[in-house]
């Protein structure tokens, strides 16, 4: 049983459906049958993005992933209106038909709201209002980082969201100057705690601090372009999607790196303990296994390691409580910044973020824990229907 970061009971505080502190791969429609293979185990599940704006192919997975794969594991579809040349606002009204074939799927309702931006409040109560008169709908909210880090802007989305009282998912731009990337997770530990469901989708590593801190469920994407969620600067050309190239997850790096990149780092660093991999797909074997693999299978190969790395990282950094998950995360963002120095790997800022996002421990805090989050069955939040 799930227990507050002040050791009290929650109950079903961090479920939310089916969902449980899942892990999710977040992957594009065409990606669904690699991703399914390696994510069908307790503890994970999928968000499925669709490509290019044909929703129709999306639903279509999905069904086969329900009454063909017969896939069991939570699964969200993900329209991504927020996203591209062609996004949508915060202000578009949701896709009835969208809304209803989710629906028949059995699967929860994720809104295909449109793109919130900074400073634009009427777009951000639009999104959770329109949600929670659905009934039993998660409400997208795919946001500019300010809403995060501005105090002010913090302060009223916490309160936006707990008034109107449905779960959201949060979709995070990555914050460019002026606004503070750490004040951004700062931010986001503060939503986290409220008195509502969060999820946070379309995220990099950073879903396994957001796990620990009280997510019901947070996604990583299965390639870079999926792994955030790019700004499109006034007046500048939309960010070109990067080619996905194969890539390997570090674990001890808590980072991704191309299959080129490792094999170059093995030879280098032979001995340096980071390469020795216990997941079910190398068996204790060291990555040079993998690299040393044939074209045609490698890159399943790494996909398949990463995933296990990924659910294995999920067990150890979601644990009953929040304060010391949090801790564990910021103790493993330094030893993997660390790493990364050791090898001469670029540095990854998202690490140096969650390190000075966390607080250290303290005697008075270790003793006078504080309470992280009320209880959501017993509050005043309202039930949801999930299929
Ligand atoms: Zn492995």
């Amino acid at each position: 049983m799930a227990r507050y970061g002040n050791g009290q009971s929650t109950g079903a505080a961090w479920r939310i459906g089916d969902l449980d502190r899942n892990l999710l791969l977040q992957c594009r429609t065409s990606q669904v049958t690699q991703a399914v293979q390696a994510a069908d185990r307790t503890g994970s599940g999928l968000v499925v993005t669709v490509e290019r704006g044909n929703l129709r192919a999306c639903l279509d997975r999905a069904r086969h992933l329900r009454e063909v794969d017969q896939y069991r594991q939570p699964v969200l579809l993900d329209a991504a209106r927020y996203a591209g040349p062609a996004r949508m606002p915060a202000s578009a009204p949701f896709d009835d038909g969208w809304i209803q074939r989710q629906r028949d799927l059995g699967l929860p309702v994720l809104t295909d709201s449109g793109y919130l931006a900074a400073g634009d409040t009427a777009g951000c109560l639009g999104i959770l209002e329109r949600a929670a008169r659905l009934g039993d709908a998660v409400a997208l909210l795919p946001m500019h980082a300010w809403w995060l880090a501005d105090p002010s802007a913090r302060r009223n989305l916490v309160r936006y969201v707990e008034v109107v009282g449905v779960p959201v998912a949060v979709i995070i731009e990555r914050p460019v100057p002026p606004v503070d990337p750490v004040e951004t997770i700062r931010g986001l530990l503060q939503l986290l705690g409220c008195a509502v469901p969060v999820l946070v989708l379309r995220a990099d590593l950073s879903a396994l601090g957001a796990l620990g801190s009280g997510a019901v469920a947070a996604a990583v994407g299965t390639e870079p372009a999926l792994r955030g969620l790019e700004p499109c600067r006034p007046g500048q050309p939309w960010p070109a999607p990067q080619p996905a190239q194969p890539a390997v997850l570090i674990r001890q790096c808590l980072s991704y790196q191309s299959l080129p990149s490792v094999e170059a780092a093995l030879r280098r660093h032979p001995d340096n303990g980071m390469w020795g991999c216990g997941c079910s797909t190398c068996a204790g074997r060291d990555l040079t296994w993998l690299v040393n693999q044939p074209d045609g299978v490698r890159g399943r190969l790494a996909f398949r390691h990463s995933v296990d790395v990924l659910l294995a990282l999920r067990a150890e950094v979601s644990g009953p409580s929040v304060q010391l998950n949090q801790w564990s995360w910021r103790a493993r963002c330094a030893t993997a910044a660390s790493r990364l120095r050791e090898v001469g790997w670029e540095r990854l800022p998202m690490l140096t973020h969650w390190q000075e996002a966390i607080s250290m421990p303290t005697l008075s805090r270790l003793t006078i824990p504080a309470p992280r989050r009320p209880d959501f069955v017993k509050g005043r939040a309202p039930s949801y229907r999930f299929r």
